[in-house]
């Protein structure tokens, strides 16, 4: 369910408000935008940066479906996240449809059926679609983000990249989870002689 997060749209500049003055009271009414978008950077799956290159491309049909607008269209962009393995900036470009059921406050009160579950709340003549546009892209970003598929990684003891360099550690052959428990039992074994 899409929640409209008032928070989220307080703290940023509005990335994309449509004006529904000119359908809101005729139903089978739409109107279309086409337009470039800023997007802000933000941060995605806690500790990464989403890095945006603007500007984004959209083009997207608000019709007013009589208890509601639907919103229909695509966006088209740039953007820049961390590699999984070396950390280093990776650049992409994603399309995606961006799709929403927008429904006036005092409708989804008064109805609240299945629909209206994945409806997002509007009030006023206003329909801000920032926090839509934002989980649009964010479901289409790529589980893992790899450089190259081929990506050496950093080197796990001294942090080197080892695409660009090469160092003298010796190679990790046990995982790390492992290795910690490997040191675990030997601890364990060493405290059980002592004390009996
Ligand atoms: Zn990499
Ligand atoms: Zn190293």
């Amino acid at each position: 369910m899409l929640v409209y997060n008032t928070e989220v749209s307080l703290i940023m500049k509005p990335i994309l408000q449509v004006d529904l003055s000119s359908i809101k009271d005729t139903p089978g009414l739409s109107l279309t935008v086409s337009n470039r978008l800023d997007l802000p950077n933000v941060s995605w799956e806690g500790e990464r940066l989403l890095e945006f290159i603007n500007p984004w491309r959209i083009e997207l049909t608000v019709t007013n479906v009589n208890r509601g607008f639907q919103v229909s269209g695509k966006l088209n962009g740039s953007y820049r996240l961390n590699c999984d393995r070396c950390l280093e900036k990776v650049q992409s470009e994603l399309t995606t449809d961006l799709e929403g059921l927008f429904l006036p406050e005092q409708t989804v009160n008064e109805i609240g059926g299945e629909d209206e579950e994945e409806a997002t709340t509007i009030t006023g003549d206003e329909l801000d679609l920032s926090v839509t546009i934002l989980e649009a892209i964010t479901l289409q970003l790529p589980l893992k983000i790899l450089c190259s598929p081929n990506c050496r990684g950093l080197c796990s003891v001294c942090g080197t990249n080892l695409n660009d360099n090469s160092c003298n550690c010796q190679p990790e052959s046990l995982d790390p989870r492992l290795a910690t428990l490997l040191q675990w039992k030997q601890d364990e074994g060493g405290g059980n002689s002592g004390q009996s």
